[in-house]
């Protein structure tokens, strides 16, 4: 008897997670609360640990045809430029990994995604949110908002930081307000002197801030994120415009090619960065929860959308290879709770390094660049990128 499941959300964890169930022959449902599809107008950095997944998903090839291949993740100080570490990227990720660093525009890789679950059989249900669910002797009973109701076999959870399916397993608790927020946009490259950006993922630190560009789209595009400390802004929504001078004048005194790409942007958006800790449970008998929805993480190692790609597969594979579907799900759960939590730690306290926050974060950067100098850093880097991009969810699995 094929087992129905149901999914609350289709960002590109709930889309990943379907086609992963589907491609395994099981029947798909995503509700998404949005009456229409898609994301925002940003990047997304791809690391080896989620090509892996996309590579088993079968949706590469269409990936790497529009997205954009790093040369190096390169660190350097807000003002003087000075470096304090190269991490090779292109050709290093291949033989070290497996598998590329890619950046991708959002919208590209969700429009491939739902693509690819359409032709897998997914049913796709807009304008239907989930205020939550119960337990039942068959399953479990999915709430909609419009008071109606659904049943399924098991209800995957991928609704994001405010799940709501969350908080009908665990209580209602709200994310807090971490005190950043980020500016996002995109911009032509036609637009910007020739040359500018250099074809790495780019970081940038200074005090209370940090700022970060990279191409998209084959380099007709370049992505920024400016991230900034600063009280005075809740606002989560992705939608929400920013206002260009106030970013500029934000960003003044900073290496010119940070103020040049700010010079040349014509829009903005500005987002609040909200958390929550590390959740022990994740599992409630036949539902589960996935991506933001369990383990939100500040964008600072670019690991959310990975972690939800990595959970969408761990989670098919154990149903795939457990008879009794509630062991499956904790099963999942056991296998993804540590990874996860020690990554929403880990990117939390990047921002501490970025934001030059303490007498020792200080001292860290000048380790890194006296290293720099003398060619030393690069190893330091990439080691503590190892345990993240060298996870193979595929492999750990097959
Ligand atoms: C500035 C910034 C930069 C980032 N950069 C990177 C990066 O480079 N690399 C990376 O890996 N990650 C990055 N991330 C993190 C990444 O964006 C998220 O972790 C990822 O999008 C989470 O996906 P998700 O599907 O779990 O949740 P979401 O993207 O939040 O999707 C949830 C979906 O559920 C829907 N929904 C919500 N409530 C309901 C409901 N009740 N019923 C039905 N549907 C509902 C929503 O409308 C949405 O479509 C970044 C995040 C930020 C803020």
């Amino acid at each position: 008897m094929s087992i129905n499941i149901a999914i609350a959300g289709a960002g590109i964890g709930g889309l990943c997670s379907a086609l992963a169930f589907a491609k395994q022959g099981y029947t798909v449902a995503v509700y998404e609360r949005n009456s229409n599809l898609g994301e925002v107008g940003a990047g997304l950095q791809l690391s080896p640990n989620a090509m892996h997944v996309l590579s088993a998903l079968g949706v590469v090839d269409k990936i790497k045809a529009i997205a954009f291949a790093p040369q190096s993740a390169v660190m350097r100080h807000f003002k003087s430029g000075a470096e304090y570490f190269s991490v090779p990227l292109a050709d290093t990720c291949e033989d070290q990994y497996a598998a590329e660093y890619l950046h991708i525009h959002r919208a590209d890789l969700h429009f491939i995604l739902h693509q690819a679950c359409l032709e897998f059989g997914v049913n796709a249900h807009l304008g239907q949110g989930v205020k939550g669910y119960q337990q039942t002797v068959q399953g479990v009973s999915i709430e909609f908002n419009d008071g109606t109701s659904q049943q399924a076999d098991i209800l995957i959870g991928a609704d994001g930081i405010r799940s709501n399916v969350q908080a009908c397993m665990l209580g209602e608790k709200k994310p807090y307000f971490t005190g950043q927020v980020a500016w996002r946009g995109t911009v032509a490259t036609s637009d910007l002197p020739k040359g500018l950006i250099k074809p790495n993922a780019n970081l940038w630190v200074g005090p209370d801030k940090h700022f970060v560009s990279y191409y998209l789209r084959g380099g007709d595009l370049v992505n920024f994120v400016a991230v900034q400390e600063r009280d005075d802004w809740r606002n989560e929504s992705w939608n929400e415009p920013g206002d260009i001078s106030q970013l500029r004048q934000t960003f003044s005194g900073w290496h010119p090619e940070v103020t040049e790409l700010l010079a040349a942007t014509q829009s903005c958006f500005l987002w609040a960065l909200f958390d929550r800790k590390p959740l022990t449970q994740w599992v409630d008998k036949n539902v589960a929860l996935l991506g933001d929805a369990c383990h939100p993480m500040l964008p600072f190692l670019a690991q959310g959308a990975a972690m939800a790609i990595e959970d969408a597969y761990t989670l098919a594979a154990c149903l795939s290879i457990n008879a009794d579907s509630q062991a499956a799900l904790l099963q999942y759960q056991n296998l993804r709770i540590k990874r996860t939590s020690d990554i929403q730690i880990a990117a939390r306290a990047n921002a501490n390094l970025y934001h030059m926050s303490t007498p020792v974060e200080r001292a860290k950067l000048a380790v890194l660049k006296g290293l720099s100098k003398v060619g030393l850093s690069e190893s330091l880097a990439s080691k503590k990128l190892e345990s993240i991009y060298g996870h193979n969810v595929v492999k750990q699995l097959s």
